[in-house]
């Protein structure tokens, strides 16, 4: 659980000197071995990009979701810092999730961004609720989101937008990196390990550690993400198999099947827990605090 990882990671951040890290960031973290970027504050010019979409105009979904006690605590701040910092410039839609209408939070928006609110049932557990996001995202992007954006991001509800997070960031399958794991090697990755799972990674393999906090791409990319963890999910729960980082251990599976075109360094997912390492300059957003016990009891 969360309380493992922390200890891991802090075990973790032990076997490595923060020089030895910034190394391996400067050494290994701009490119992939497929060629897929990955998205640092220097590695864009953001006058070509800004030149590029003036012409080309574009819709961009965002899909959160805010179910039991993370509506009240959470969505205020993720969207009133989403309209802040999220695409400024391009038209946004927002896909809030829930299952309580009525508690959306009023929210200003500007002329470009337009909310859109979905009733959902509630899942009994958060792991529950955290995995069947999959499901219900798949269900909206076949019934209406492919014909309203070009590009989807999907996003926990537990952050806040920091600075701007911009068209850089746009891809045809975008994964995070988890900003636990970034640096460290795949034997060492939290991935599923029993076999017997759809999200089973054999000891070794793996690229990266992502983070299901952030994906996105096309919604025909993300389609197929989501329908893929969504099958593994069900097949999974049909053998009374839970993976151990539940819609995050599909992710991850199927990134690594299916290599995305696009990667973002930690600083557009950081949790400040970590303070401000010399390498992160510019966080877009970070990891809202969280008191566990409270959020998840019912
Ligand atoms: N979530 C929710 N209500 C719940 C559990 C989860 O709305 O009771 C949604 C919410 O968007 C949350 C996401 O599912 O950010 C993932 O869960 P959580 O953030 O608790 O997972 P963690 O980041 O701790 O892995
Ligand atoms: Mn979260």
């Amino acid at each position: 659980c969360w309380f493992q990882a922390r200890q891991t990671e802090l075990k973790l951040s032990d076997w490595f000197h923060p020089t030895q890290i910034v190394e391996l960031v400067k050494k290994n973290l701009t490119i992939t071995e497929w060629s897929a970027p990955i998205m640092w504050h220097d590695t864009y010019d953001e006058s070509v990009l800004k030149k590029y979409y003036a012409d080309h105009n574009i819709t961009v979904g965002l899909i959160v979701f805010a179910v039991g006690r993370y509506l009240e605590r959470y969505l205020g701040r993720f969207l009133i810092s989403a309209e802040k910092f999220f695409m400024s410039g391009q038209k946004v839609i927002i896909y809030v999730m829930t299952d309580n209408f009525s508690a959306v939070p009023w929210v200003y928006l500007g002329r470009h961004h337009t909310f859109k609110i979905f009733q959902i049932g509630r899942e009994k557990r958060w792991q529950d609720v955290s995995m069947m996001r999959m499901k219900t995202i798949r269900d909206h992007i076949v019934d209406h989101i492919q014909y309203e954006v070009d590009f989807l991001f999907c996003m926990d509800v537990d952050q806040v937008f920091r600075s701007s997070y911009g068209v850089e960031t746009l891809g045809e399958s975008v994964a995070q990196l988890h900003n636990f794991w970034f640096w460290a090697v795949p034997h060492m990755f939290p991935y599923e390990r029993n076999n017997l799972s759809e999200a089973y990674m054999p000891k070794g393999k793996g690229d990266f550690y992502y983070h299901a906090a952030v994906f996105g791409g096309t919604p025909i990319q993300v389609l197929n993400i989501v329908r893929e963890c969504t099958k593994g999910i069900m097949n999974d729960k049909k053998n009374n198999i839970e993976a151990v980082w539940h819609d995050e251990s599909h992710l991850n599976k199927y990134f690594f099947l299916h290599k995305p075109t696009k990667i973002l360094s930690p600083e557009y997912c950081w949790d400040y827990l970590h303070g401000m390492p010399p390498y992160i300059k510019n966080v877009r957003l970070s990891w809202n605090f969280k008191s566990y016990r409270p959020l998840r009891e019912s």
